[in-house]
């Protein structure tokens, strides 16, 4: 939940340092979002017993991949994983994830160490996908690089994982229909308005980042239940963290912030 780089340390302990990784429960499916660092106590979560995944990719910068080749799972040769993602600047998602796992940026390849029964599957924006009973809707967001967005549907409940996105263009209204109703609105509020503008510090427009304003408003925009902040600033610490939930909630009241380990049921 933590964005860019992972942040650990006292100052962070209570809302977590680790990068984005969600683990979703449908039934008896497994879905993940990203594997940011975060993925490395999933993954020792999970343990040993066999296991089937479906793993959504938002998109590839450090922060949501770098648990990958720490993700336990990935070693056990029973285990069945499929990582969806969106094939970026004409390579596949195989191929971009095998590019972050080689020398010099790392000692072994996926193809050398991954014991599971892995399945790339690359996705196009738009896309409804099925995982068992669950449906997958898919929605490009305004993020530098590109980057998708997530709606899971399950038994009349419904999430959207929209991290990594920057407000104020044409494809706000996009993301508000698509997140339309749902229960839970999963989005990046990594800045304040003041800090986005540059009233802080350098102004940081074209980052690919929202702020918790504009996350109150599409929640309103969108007429979601709850509110989830995500993709936290590394530099936030729990006393600013509480601050700023603090001002969000005089907008919506249910709002939270996501914190390392938490666990939400809809
Ligand atoms: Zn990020
Ligand atoms: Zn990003």
């Amino acid at each position: 939940m933590r964005g860019s780089i992972p942040a650990p340390g006292p100052a962070t302990k209570r809302y977590g340092g680790n990068t984005p990784c969600v683990e979703v429960r449908c039934g008896g499916e497994l879905l993940i979002f990203d594997l940011g660092s975060g993925a490395r106590a999933l993954g020792d979560e999970l343990g040993l017993k066999p296991l089937n995944a479906s793993i959504f990719i938002s998109h590839y910068h450090y922060d949501h991949l770098q648990g990958l080749p720490f993700f336990a799972p990935m070693f056990g040769p029973d285990n069945a994983i499929t990582l969806f993602g969106s094939p970026r600047n004409g390579q596949s998602v195989k191929q971009i994830l095998a590019g972050q796992m080689m020398p010099p940026y790392f000692p072994v390849t996926a193809e050398a160490v991954f014991r599971a029964r892995v399945e790339y599957r690359d996705v196009v924006a738009g896309e409804v996908l099925e995982v068992g009973p669950a449906r997958v809707r898919t929605l490009e967001l305004n993020h530098p690089g590109g980057n998708l967005g997530y709606r899971v549907d399950y038994q009349g409940r419904s999430l959207v994982y929209a991290t990594d996105v920057e407000h104020g263009s044409e494809l706000d209204s996009r993301l508000f229909d698509f997140a339309r109703g749902a229960d839970l609105l999963i989005y990046d509020s990594m800045y304040t308005e003041d800090e986005y503008h540059g009233r802080t510090g350098p102004a940081r427009t074209g980052w690919g980042h929202s702020t918790w304003e504009a996350a109150v408003h599409a929640a309103n925009a969108s007429d979601v239940k709850s509110l989830v902040l995500f993709h936290h600033d590394p530099t936030r610490d729990d006393a600013k963290m509480d601050k700023l939930v603090r001002q969000v909630r005089k907008h919506r009241p249910e709002a939270i912030a996501a914190k390392e380990s938490m666990v939400l049921k809809l």
